[in-house]
């Protein structure tokens, strides 16, 4: 499947079901009445009751196709079963599970792949978090099976590979290079660069004198 097919399928609004065919809460099988409202939840489209939807995602953490009627409000809400798929998800992601994180995302069919954890200050996204456990894996999964960008920041200006250098992931950091998905440009501290280097040099036990002979290029070039 293409990257255009997939960003497509993506960012296709949720269906809302219909009133006419909810007579019930999908989760708590409550008939919705005058007193039991009937709500949907803005990730999914299911008919749900206010109290299987008490959580309330910020419109980032969403594909901005599924707000677009929203521009109002800065949070919208959100099914029970969406809500623990995209923190069960977030964990898996940051444990490095691929297989987990694979199954969630099948089972559930409304986890968002190219947008923001919901919970995650920082706003980073499932590649983001991949890059922090280190999973090739996972960053294959996501990257070359499902066309997940690499080029999004988190609100502090993080990206995959500043992740990935961040946590000494040398395998991580070259797979991200070598396939294309970064460049060495993603990462704008020099701090954090350098000792992603001096990582890389301990584990692949190249000659030391081989960093001093790159950072001269570098003092060269610059001057
Ligand atoms: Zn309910
Ligand atoms: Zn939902």
């Amino acid at each position: 499947r293409s990257s255009a097919e997939a960003l497509a399928l993506a960012e296709l609004p949720p269906v809302w079901v219909p009133d006419s065919s909810a007579a019930e809460c999908v989760i708590c099988d409550a008939v919705f009445a005058y007193l039991k409202r009937r709500h949907h939840c803005r990730n999914c489209g299911a008919a749900i009751c206010d109290a299987c939807s008490p959580a309330r995602w910020p419109l980032w953490a969403l594909p901005t196709s599924y707000t677009a009627d929203t521009r109002f409000r800065d949070r919208v809400r959100v099914c029970l079963s969406c809500d623990d798929d995209a923190k069960n998800f977030q964990e898996a992601v940051l444990a490095g599970d691929a297989n987990q994180a694979e199954a969630i995302y099948n089972r559930s069919g409304n986890v968002n792949l190219r947008t923001p954890f919901p919970y995650h200050e920082d706003r980073a996204c499932p590649v983001h978090l991949a890059s922090q456990s280190g999973s090739i894996e996972l960053l294959q999964w996501l990257i070359v099976t499902k066309h997940c960008p690499t080029i999004s920041r988190t609100v502090r200006g993080d990206t995959a590979l500043s992740f990935a250098a961040a946590c000494m992931h040398v395998d991580a950091m070259s797979w991200l290079v070598r396939v294309g998905a970064s460049t060495v440009r993603d990462i704008s501290d020099r701090e954090l660069l350098l000792g992603a280097l001096h990582a890389a040099l301990d584990a692949h036990q190249l000659d030391p004198d081989l960093e001093r002979r790159i950072l001269a290029v570098n003092h060269a070039a610059e001057a």
